[in-house]
């Protein structure tokens, strides 16, 4: 077994040293073939500014991985070369001419090879766009369209770019022009092989403005001679060969990188590597906890462009392009958009907090997305909703729908152990009677919300043309606003209460209206929001109390002694100091007996002001006036909380008698109302009672007064006038008379 070991070994000794004598015999035959057929001396060219390959050192001289290896070459063969470093074109153009042998660094291309010979390829190189960091945008090819990209001359990225179809490329003498290029920000976009743009860019400072957005192509280098050169070819591939594999890799540690000798280092090493290796999951773990984290965020963002960040539905963008999408694919025979308004919503917010008016939404917005063939709900903002219904939709389904929507809104909205009130207006708008997009199916739904909202709120309204013109005049209400004092441009229109028991007028309600020059007749729900926002409603305020009162002391002393004057006051006027001495100013001046006159106030006013509205009432009332909370109901509705104030009056909001008295909760809801504010010694009077059905049921159910409609519109002082005298008839709307009363007002 060992003689056998032994042999073996003895044999591939000897075939190895037969074989080194058989390579040696080779080289020297081929290094005197070449002294006889090879020229005295090889010109190559190439490119001067291509670290690590071929540059020019701060010494002016040539260095490089080619400087050394044709040096190498050079001692194999024999054969001098003379290495010419010149810019890249002047070096291809040097080929070309005869005034060179050899060019290295070429990239084969289809244009190329009717020119050159080609090497087998020895190096494999990549080309970059290079992008200064302020332009973002650029992440392939095609985003270079309409850029100019900087190019060194004679490179192969320009025929690639032209493939590309980009033309304008700006080019440079070489790499030190292109960066200076970069400096003078006379390019800003380069196409650069990996290796001179990462060398040129670092050493000119300019590595930090310029980023690498993506890889143009690939390509290997060969080395070229002219076209049919196969001689010279055969003689440089052949030196090459002669460059041994130990030579080669001693080149490129020192042109490319050492690799760094561990031995002696192991074990510390590995401990370095496992510190390293779990920094580095930590790291990883990190990076990719905050990737995911912008991710988010970024998704977020784009995802807040067309939603609403409160319910996460559309907001009015997407509502409106959804709405252009099912029009374009006629998706259904119509298209019917219901503008949403929560009424009184602004009370709820001043009355319970922001934060439960935000929940509220939340709420009816759930309910709406449960509405049966709802292509779209979205929110506006606001209180506004809006849902879209596409189907072959009658007249009668639309009506249906607005109705149930009106019914799932004053369901009422738990909270705190109580329920919150709110009703809806809505305005609707149809495709294809009333617009062919979104844009203006939204603009119209938004005059018919107008319109339901000034006929009293908790109503639903179809668009009508006549309501373009109003709405669009709506739009610069505020200007004509602050005149409107001067130019004498409010009036008030009484309203009248009467007792339900009697029949007997017991009183009015005096309501603002803005004899507008661009727009009519303008009622405070309009125009009062914009005047509190831009603080007249202390002015115009005032100017109601005077009014009111000098018209009800007038009334007075025509003989009608029991008419009440209700005035209503905004909470904005509770922070105004001079609230008390405008109103004794007004009582004083006018002679109205104080008794007469009640302000109607709203449940926010108490809880927005405290203390400091509860001086001010007891001051008032100490001159004998009265109050009354207004539109109960739709706000925080404590009965237990107004305790702690002087108030005579409730008045129930008009949206709880919508259903009365068929309506098994609004019965229940009004007379609960009307009990407990009997038992706290108040004055019940309902609003908006616009039939002869409420009117019995309020009446039959306890309630001491009515206003609304049905017994008489807001009139003017000399239409109230001629009614009275008429012996106030009604119900209003057929104008038959019914009693004379006692006293002359009816
Ligand atoms: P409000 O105090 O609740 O006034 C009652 C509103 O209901 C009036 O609307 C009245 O026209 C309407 N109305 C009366 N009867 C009926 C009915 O049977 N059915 C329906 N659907 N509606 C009826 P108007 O005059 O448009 O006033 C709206 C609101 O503007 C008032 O609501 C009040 O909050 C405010 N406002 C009116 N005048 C003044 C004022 O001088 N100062 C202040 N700060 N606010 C005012
Ligand atoms: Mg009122
Ligand atoms: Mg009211």
């Amino acid at each position: 077994m060992a003689a056998s070991a032994d042999a073996g070994e003895c044999h591939s000794e000897a075939g190895g040293r037969v074989l080194k004598a058989t390579v040696a015999l080779v080289l020297a035959v081929m290094a005197v073939a070449f002294a006889h057929a090879a020229p005295a001396s090889l010109r190559v060219v190439s490119d001067d500014n291509y670290p690590p390959y071929l540059f020019i050192g701060p010494d002016h001289q040539p260095r490089g991985y080619l400087v050394d290896e044709w040096k190498l070459w050079e001692k194999k063969t024999g054969v001098h070369v003379e290495l010419v470093p010149t810019d890249w074109a002047n070096a291809q153009s040097m080929l070309l001419d005869g005034q060179a042998d050899v060019i290295e660094m070429l990239f084969q291309t289809p244009e190329r090879a009717p020119l050159y010979d080609f090497s087998a390829p020895y190096a494999k190189v990549s080309v970059g766009i290079y992008v200064d960091t302020t332009i973002s945008g650029i992440d392939d090819v095609d985003a270079l369209r309409g850029f100019e990209v900087g190019v060194e001359r004679g490179d192969a990225c320009v025929e690639h770019l032209k493939e590309h179809g980009i033309s304008a490329i700006k080019l440079y003498r070489g790499y030190n022009e292109m960066i200076e290029a970069v400096h003078k920000r006379d390019v800003r976009i380069l196409c650069m092989d990996d290796y001179p743009a990462n060398y040129y860019l670092y050493k000119n400072g300019a590595d930090t403005e310029f980023k690498r957005v993506f890889e143009f192509y690939s390509g290997q280098f060969h080395r070229g001679v002219r076209k049919g050169d196969a001689a010279t070819l055969a003689l440089v591939d052949n030196g090459m060969r002669l460059i041994t594999r130990e030579e080669r890799d001693e080149l490129r540690r020192k042109w490319m990188g050492h690799p760094v000798n561990f031995t002696p280092y192991t074990q510390l090493f590995a401990y370095a590597l496992a510190v390293a290796g779990a920094a580095g999951i930590a790291l990883a773990i990190w990076v990719f906890t905050l990737r995911r984290a912008v991710e988010r965020r970024t998704r977020d963002l784009g995802f807040l462009v067309y939603h609403d960040p409160l319910t996460r539905l559309p907001n009015r963008a997407l509502l409106i392009d959804r709405i252009d999408q099912a029009i374009r694919h006629k998706e259904g025979a119509r298209l019917a958009l219901f503008l949403i308004g929560l009424d009184h919503f602004k009370r709820v917010n001043e009355s319970v907090g922001h934060e439960v008016g935000d929940q509220l939404i939340k709420d009816m917005a759930e309910r709406l997305l449960g509405i049966e063939q709802a292509h779209t709900v979205a929110r506006l903002g606001g209180d506004t909703l809006a849902v879209a219904l596409v189907g072959t939709l009658e007249t009668a389904t639309i009506t249906a729908a607005a109705e149930r929507m009106l019914r799932l809104v004053g369901k009422g909205f738990a909270w705190q152990g109580r329920t919150i009130f709110v009703s809806a207006s809505i305005g609707i708008s149809t495709w294809p009677a009333d617009g062919d997009d979104g844009a203006t199916l939204l603009k119209h739904a938004d005059a018919a919300l107008g319109l339901a909202k000034r006929e009293g709120r908790a109503r639903f309204r179809f668009y009508n043309t006549s309501l373009t013109s109003e709405a669009q005049g709506l739009l610069d209400l505020g200007e004509g606003l602050r005149r409107a004092l001067q130019r004498d441009q409010f009036l008030l229109l009484y309203q009248p209460q009467v007792d339900l028991r009697t029949g007997r007028v017991v009183g009015v309600e005096a309501l603002l209206r803005w004899r507008s020059d661009a727009y009519g007749l303008v009622s405070p729900d309009r125009f009062i929001p914009y005047a509190e926002e831009a603080g007249l409603i202390g002015a115009i305020g005032d100017w109601v109390l005077q009014e009111a009162c000098h018209r009800g002391a007038q009334w007075v002393r025509r003989g009608w002694s029991g008419l009440h004057m209700a005035v209503n006051l905004s909470p904005r006027q509770f922070g105004s100091f001079n609230l008390f001495e405008q109103v004794s100013d007004a009582l004083g001046s006018s002679g109205l007996p104080p008794h007469l006159l009640e302000l109607e106030i709203t449940e926010g006013s108490l809880l927005q002001h405290g203390p400091a509205v509860s001086s001010v009432l007891s001051r008032l009332r100490a001159l004998g006036l009265s109050f009354a909370i207004d539109d109960f109901g739709t706000g925080y509705s404590s009965l237990a909380y107004l305790n702690r104030f002087p108030i005579q009056v409730l008045k129930i909001d008009r949206s709880f008698l919508i259903g009365l008295p068929d309506d098994a909760r609004a019965v229940t809801l009004t007379s609960t109302i009307i009990a407990m504010a009997r038992n706290m010694n108040m004055r019940v009077l309902a609003e908006g009672v616009e039939t002869e059905a409420q009117w019995n049921f309020l009446r039959d159910a306890g309630c001491d007064c009515a206003q609304g409609w049905y017994i008489g519109p807001p009139m003017s002082a000399t239409q109230f006038e001629d009614w009275i005298s008429r012996g106030a008839p009604f119900p209003y709307s057929d104008g038959l008379y019914s009693q004379t009363s006692e006293n002359g007002i009816r």
